[in-house]
This record gives structure tokens, C-alpha cells and sequence, in this order.
């Protein structure tokens, strides 16, 4: 049974990245294609707006807070979670369990040329880690058969889906079926992009001190209309604690 809590129509899981992690590994090797999907207060806020959306992210099998908002979102509701669970340190944790594993791991999305890049930057970092594939994420509906096609042919047992918030869940929702080999699918943003070394993560004590988001800020202040969506999704919280609509 999943522990969640309910922020703004979206189910948060109440886990550590201990379990997040433990949870990944079973799906590995379970017998359905399971999802992961790790919501920030912009994409909860999105959700908001669009009840599908909305859908496609309940029907994750497991959905993390991946942001100090989403942390503290629970936290007014009263029913906190343990902890951040960032897309990108659980994908990081679960490609060092599978470096030791027969597992392989397929990479889809980014600009052309990013994937193929994280994968030679994966393997020197994971040694032992497989990576079966890799495809951009710039194709147009027409490419999509061939896509899944590779994915299929490559055996992937994990498939990550980083085409951008919306797009890679509403994509993961569309063709989940039509995966053979693929177990798990995991949605998770600009994370080929810092594996390839184009965008850095923040420095370990602005993690530690939660100011991830302002050392993004800082990098790309281009961003800042996204960071909008925080302060905004603070004052939404208050009002549904409050049983308010808007
Ligand atoms: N992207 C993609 N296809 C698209 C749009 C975006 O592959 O049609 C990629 C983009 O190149 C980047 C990632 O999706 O690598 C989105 O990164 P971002 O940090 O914006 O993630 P988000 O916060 O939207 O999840």
C-alpha cells in the first residue's frame, strides 16, 4: 500500500531516497511497465490547470518531491514527507545499483547529440552500467513508431524519458503499452543534459541548504518565469489547507 499525501489533486509517495530507490529496483523486476514521476511545484501547478495531466500523474506507480516546495507543500498540509527525492539522484542511485546488474538502461530525450554524450559520460562514471540506446528528443509524431521501436530492439529493461515536463509523462502515458522489454520508465527532465555536462548541478551545500533552485536562478536567469510558479503554488496550498478553491 502507497503512503501518499494529496497536494493540490497531485499523490506525492511519502518516501526517503532509500525506499524510493529499494521501490525502483522492484519494479525492475516486476511484470508491468511501472512509472516514475517526480513533480516539482511547476509541475503540480500545471496539473492544476489540466486534469489530464493531472491523471497521467496519479497513475504513476510511484511519485517523488523533487523540490524543497513540494517539501514544504506537504509540510503546511500537515502531512509532510520525509524528505527531497530529486528525479536526478534517484535516477543516479538506481544506475549504480544497475552497473552491477544485467539491467540495461536506454536514454531518450535532450538535444541530438546530448544522450549519446551522458551515455559515454555514464559508462565512465558507472563502469559495468549497459546502456542499450539512445534517440533525441526533437522527432515528430511520424518517428515515434521507429522510436519504439528501438527501444523494444535494444532491450532496455529502464527507459528514461527526458523530454521535458508534461511531454515525457503525457509520452510515457501513450506508449507504455507498446513497450516489450522496458519495466520501468522514469520521467525525469533536464537529467541527460546535466549528465552530458551542458547544465551543472548545484554545488553539494546548496543542495544541503535547499537553495538549489536559486543556484539555477543564478545559471539561468532565462528561468525566472518558471520560478514563479513557487510562490504562486505556496499561496494555492494555503487555500485548499483553508478548503478554499483558488
Ligand atoms: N526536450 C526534449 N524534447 C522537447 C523538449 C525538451 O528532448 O521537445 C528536452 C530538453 O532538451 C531538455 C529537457 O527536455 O533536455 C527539459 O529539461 P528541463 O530542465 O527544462 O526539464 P523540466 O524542468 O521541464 O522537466
Amino acid at each position: 500500500m502507497r503512503d501518499t499525501v494529496e497536494i493540490l489533486g497531485v499523490k506525492i509517495d511519502k518516501v526517503t531516497e532509500e525506499q524510493a530507490l529499494e521501490i525502483a529496483k522492484g519494479f525492475l523486476k516486476g511484470d508491468k511497465v511501472a512509472k516514475i514521476y517526480t513533480p516539482n511545484p511547476e509541475i503540480i501547478m500545471a496539473a492544476r490547470e489540466d486534469s489530464d495531466f493531472k491523471k497521467i500523474l496519479n497513475d504513476a506507480d510511484l511519485c517523488t518531491a523533487d523540490g524543497i516546495g513540494v517539501v514544504y507543500g506537504a509540510k503546511i498540509l500537515k502531512n509532510p514527507v520525509p524528505c527531497r527525492v530529486a528525479g536526478f539522484d534517484l535516477t543516479c542511485n538506481l544506475l549504480d545499483y544497475m552497473k552491477d546488474t544485467e539491467d540495461s538502461v536506454f536514454l531518450f530525450g535532450a538535444k541530438p547529440g546530448v544522450a549519446k554524450i551522458a551515455k559515454q559520460k555514464l559508462m565512465e562514471k558507472y563502469p559495468g552500467l549497459k546502456v542499450a540506446g539512445t534517440n533525441d528528443g526533437y522527432f515528430s509524431k511520424g518517428d515515434i513508431p521507429a522510436i519504439v521501436e528501438k527501444i523494444n530492439n535494444s532491450g532496455a529493461k529502464l527507459l528514461l524519458v527526458c523530454l521535458g515536463m508534461k511531454k515525457q509523462e503525457q509520452w510515457i502515458a501513450e506508449y507504455q503499452s507498446e513497450l516489450k522489454t522496458v519495466k520501468l520508465c522514469m520521467g525525469v527532465g533536464g537529467t541527460l543534459d546535466v549528465f552530458a555536462g551542458d547544465v551543472k548541478r548545484a554545488p553539494k551545500i546548496f543542495i544541503k541548504l535547499n537553495l538549489e533552485w536559486f543556484y539555477r536562478l543564478m545559471k539561468q536567469p532565462s528561468r525566472i518565469g518558471r520560478f514563479a510558479a513557487l510562490p504562486k503554488f505556496v499561496i494555492a496550498v494555503f487555500k485548499s489547507k483553508k478548503g478554499m478553491k483558488k
